[in-house]
């Protein structure tokens, strides 16, 4: 067990839910926030933590706040803007904001500029893996920032990881876990379209997907999400389609910011983009499949 920390945890959603019980576990102090107050409240009644609905409280609290909220934007709101900018107001200097939201390198550049001003130091550190891994405790952790606060804040990250990967500095991470959902987005979509060629051929998509997984076709999506989530009807990875779209659409845009054709990139966003606006953000991003075949028919 690492020294004990005392966390502010904001965002206690699909994937912060088990990522902060597993702080706790770890035997840090949490205080939990989130915008929407009962699930912050739920947390703390489930766990030895405490609720605040006061970004003041927490800053009060928290030598170390982590963020897993599903954009930049509610990143720099919470920091800087609720509650009056209450939270970045009372952070005492010297504090380390870790965002593990799957967020904009660019915009985390620009959001580390303005809290440096303040004396806090920010680290971005995304996850992968999902909800199982998140539970327990093996998540893949892509880290960006300075080295010396890197170091100081791996004890905390390793409750709730096991690789953990120094990318380089702040907005690495971010443009990694980017570039990484970008490649399993372009795989989905892939996929998704070689099963729907092969079943309009009179091929059977499970046993497709068995070819697969013994070929070199096989993936993380060929491995854990046809047969479990889509064939099955279950479509409940807990990844909601919004957020794969949003990624996919921070590597396509990082790709232009830095002068790069990428002409996939453009395409895979544009399909899970279109995916979105046609069943709604909130869905399972595995539900694009059956859309995506419903479209070609
Ligand atoms: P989620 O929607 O389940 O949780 C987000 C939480 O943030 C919610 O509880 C929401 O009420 C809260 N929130 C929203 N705006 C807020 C604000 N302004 N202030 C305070 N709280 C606010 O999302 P999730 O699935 O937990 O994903 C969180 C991040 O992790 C996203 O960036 C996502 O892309 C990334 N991610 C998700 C998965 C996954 O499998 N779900 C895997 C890896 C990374």
């Amino acid at each position: 067990m690492s020294e004990t920390r005392r966390i502010g945890f904001i965002g206690l959603g699909n994937m912060g839910t088990p990522m902060a019980a597993n702080l706790v576990g770890g035997g840090h102090a949490v205080m939990a926030y989130d915008i929407a107050a009962d699930r912050a409240r739920q947390f703390a009644q489930a766990h030895s933590a405490r609720a605040t609905e006061s970004l003041a409280e927490l800053a009060a609290h928290a030598e170390i706040v982590i963020t897993m909220l599903p954009t930049s934007r509610e990143v720099r709101e919470a920091l800087t803007e609720a509650q009056g900018g209450a939270l970045a107001e009372n952070l005492r200097r010297g504090t380390i904001v870790i965002d593990m939201s799957s967020a904009d390198p660019v915009a985390t550049r620009a959001l580390g500029g303005d809290l440096a001003r303040r004396g806090i130091a920010l680290v971005d550190a995304p996850v992968s893996g999902g909800v199982p891994r998140a539970k327990d405790g093996t998540l893949a952790i892509m880290i960006g920032g300075d080295a010396a606060t890197v170091a100081a804040v791996k004890p905390v990250l390793a409750a709730m990881g096991k690789n953990l990967f120094e990318v380089g500095p702040l907005g690495c991470g971010h443009a990694m876990k980017a570039l990484n959902n970008f490649l399993a987005a372009t795989s989905s979509a892939a996929a998704s379209e070689a099963i729907v060629i092969g079943r309009k051929f009179g091929l059977d998509p499970a046993v497709m997907t068995d070819v697969i997984n013994s070929s070199t076709g096989r993936s993380f999506v060929s491995e854990s999400l046809i047969k479990q989530h889509v064939l099955s009807g279950v479509f409940g990875t807990g990844f909601a389609l919004g957020l794969l779209a949003k990624d996919v659409k921070i590597a396509a845009d990082l790709a232009e910011q830095i002068g790069i054709d990428a002409p996939v990139g453009r395409l895979v966003s544009q399909l899970w983009s279109e995916a979105r606006d046609a069943l709604g953000g909130e869905q399972d991003h595995s539900r694009a499949w059956a859309h995506w075949a419903a479209k070609s028919e």
